[in-house]
């Protein structure tokens, strides 16, 4: 407003209301003079604004009324007063209201900059668009979070832009599907900031309606919900990751459930807990008063031992214990306490109590467990102590195994009864087999001498030569008594070094009949230098006889030219003597290879079977061993070794 507008509106309207005044007083007329405030009001309104035009309405209002007042009331005056005052009024309302109509514009260009201030100011980033989604405003928050200008932005619709490129198609499917229903929308999508930072914001977008409701307008805004976003994924992942901890931890605890479970119900394990906790707090106690030897304190302080006893239980069993010591009720079975359900119990707890005092795990031994009736069950016990100091022992029932180990004694001691008894019989076999060879042998030269003596001519040498065999014969037979008398009476005979080759030789002698009866050749082949042997002479004569007999029996369907056994004496890679026997006969069967040396086996008509394992015993007996193959020129090979002295 200027200011000569300003003042000269209320100055002209005051002098011309002072004019109009003195003439409506002095000239009483009733005339229309008052009908003149009309222009004072005008005046007034020059630059003035509604209130003042109202005052100087009023006012002049007012001195119609004072110019009525001081006469003549005739009906020309009346009449004027009321025209005046109406024309006054109604000029008065009428400039009032233009001047409101005047300011209107001012108000509104007032009221969109400060809507326009109040949309830049507010935190969020504000849009409005068109109803076909063409974006037409964008507060300033749009700039000063993005960098990128806001006509830019208008201009070529570019504000899309700073989105995230992945989020951009998600976010245009959205707002598309909005608009197709004219619905609200909400959605989250990165948008770059100025920095060149993404962060995540929540866009939500709303239809504005006409009367008619088709959709005019759409409004929006973008909140900053990064660090809500972030947060929840955080929360998210540590969910997930919680999810997967607790799904692993069950997993574990159904599996350790279940094995826990299947070894409980196991029909053949009888398994029981025990609460030793209260029990692990008074052995804690003591340890922590500097005790360490837990079985001297208990032996000093036997009520200590009580107050631990007194703390422990049975927790829970399986049916197995219950039918192993003849319960139905488990309630029963477990109101017992542990010390009361076993031999020495108070022994065997202390023994738990040693696994909580010593911090060690298990334990595990043989108990007697005490059932229904003091019915007793031997058991053999294992003991897992939890560190919390609960107890899960398994318990084996050894009954049958018990009843088992006394048949087996009862059956050892038949066994070796028979065995005595087997051994005698055995011996009388061995001593006949062993007498029949001297003896059939001194038979025939005791023959022999009878038929030489009827000869004219006395052959002196051979005669000395069969009187010596038979002596040897008989020293072999007085031999073979004084042995056997010995072996029953069980006194070995002292072993002596002998040198193998003396013995064969020896044998040779007392076997020529044999041989030559057979046709079959002897060869004894020995190399220089073997080392003596540690044994019983007749011992070892009676297994050279033993092997050149069954040599010479096996030859029996060999032609006589190849009738023929070999001794062989040789040192053995291990130092030992080695004798071999050979012989030309069929060799032995795959099948009777395996039972050669078990008494009694033989093939022979007249055979007792007891030649080998006697010659295997032998052997064994002086730290051998006998073993036979057959040659790969055919014939059997009976081999034996024994250490060199
Ligand atoms: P016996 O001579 O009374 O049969 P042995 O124990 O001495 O008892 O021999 C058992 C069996 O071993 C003989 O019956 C025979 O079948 C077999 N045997 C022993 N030596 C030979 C051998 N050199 N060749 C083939 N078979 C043999």
């Amino acid at each position: 407003m200027r200011m000569p507008e300003r003042w000269f509106g209320p100055v002209g309207a005051g002098l011309l209301a002072c004019v109009i005044l003195i003439i409506d007083l002095l000239i009483p007329t009733s005339g229309p003079v008052s009908i003149l405030y009309g222009l004072v009001v005008m005046f007034a309104a020059l630059g003035q604004e509604r209130g003042a035009i109202k005052v100087w309405t009023g006012l002049s209002l007012g001195l119609t009324v004072i110019g009525f007042a001081a006469g003549p009331y005739d009906t020309t005056s009346i009449v004027w007063f009321v025209l005046s005052f109406i024309t006054i009024a109604a000029i008065g309302i009428l400039l009032v209201d233009r001047e409101a109509l005047r300011l209107a514009p001012v108000g509104l260009e007032r009221r969109v900059r400060e809507l326009r201030n109040f949309a830049d100011s507010v935190p969020p980033l504000l849009w409005t668009t068109r109803a076909d989604g063409y974006c037409d405003f964008l507060n300033q928050r749009f700039e000063d979070i993005t960098g990128m200008g806001v006509t830019e932005a208008l201009s070529d619709q570019s504000w899309t832009k700073p989105m995230h490129p992945d989020d951009v198609p998600d976010f245009l499917k959205t707002w598309e599907a909005a608009r197709k229903r004219g619905e609200e929308y909400r959605t989250n999508f990165r948008l770059r900031h100025r920095d060149g930072s993404y962060r995540w914001m929540l866009s939500i977008g709303r239809p504005y309606r006409s009367a008619t409701g088709e959709i005019e307008r759409w409004y929006g805004g973008l909140s900053d919900v990064d660090a809500e976003l972030r947060a929840q994924e955080k929360i998210k992942e540590l969910n997930a990751a919680l999810a997967r901890k607790v799904e692993e931890r069950t997993g574990e605890l159904v599996q350790t459930q279940w094995r826990y479970r299947n070894l409980f119900d196991d029909k053949n394990i009888a398994v029981a807990e025990c609460d030793f906790r209260g029990a692990k707090v008074l052995l804690d106690a003591l340890k922590a008063e500097g005790v360490t030897d837990l079985r001297a304190y208990i032996a000093e302080h036997p009520a200590f031992l009580d107050a631990c006893l007194a703390t422990a239980r049975t927790v829970d069993c399986n049916d197995t214990l219950l039918s192993m010591l003849g319960y139905t009720d488990r309630q029963e079975l477990i109101a017992i306490p542990p010390a009361d359900t076993v031999v020495d119990g108070a022994n065997v707890i202390v023994g738990l109590f040693e696994l909580i005092f010593y911090e060690r795990s298990s334990a595990s031994g043989p108990a007697t467990l005490i059932g229904v009736g003091g019915r007793r069950v031997p058991v053999i016990f294992a003991a897992n102590m939890s560190p919390d100091g609960r107890s899960y022992s398994t318990v084996f029932d050894i009954t049958e195994r018990e009843e088992a180990h006394a048949l087996i004694l009862a059956a050892q001691q038949e066994l070796a009864r028979a065995n005595r008894v087997a051994t005698l019989g055995a011996l009388s076999v061995s001593i006949a087999h062993e007498l029949n060879q001297p003896i059939s042998s001194m038979a025939i030269d005791v023959d022999t001498c009878r038929r030489a003596l009827e000869l004219d001519a006395l052959d002196r040498a051979a005669l000395r030569r069969i009187l010596e065999r038979i002596e040897r014969n008989t020293e072999r037979l007085a031999n073979i008594v004084e042995r056997t008398r010995e072996r029953i009476s069980r006194q070995r005979r002292k072993p002596e070094p002998l040198q193998l080759l003396d013995i064969a030789e020896e044998v040779r002698v007392l076997l020529e009949h044999d041989f030559a009866a057979r046709g079959a050749a002897l060869r004894i082949t020995c190399e220089p230098g073997i080392p003596p042997v540690s044994a019983d002479k007749v011992e070892l004569q009676q297994v050279f006889v033993n092997l050149l007999v069954n040599a010479l029996d096996a030859m029996a369907t060999t032609m006589e030219e190849k009738r023929s056994v070999d001794v062989w004496i040789a040192r053995a890679e291990t130092g030992w003597v080695q004798v071999s026997v050979g012989d030309t006969g069929p060799g032995i069967s795959d099948e009777n290879m395996t039972k050669l040396f078990q008494p009694f086996f033989t093939t022979k008509s007249g055979g007792i079977g007891m030649g080998l394992p006697i010659c295997r015993a032998t052997i064994e007996a002086l730290g051998g061993e006998l073993s036979a193959r057959n040659r790969p020129e055919g014939g059997a090979v009976f081999e034996f070794a024994l250490p060199a002295v």
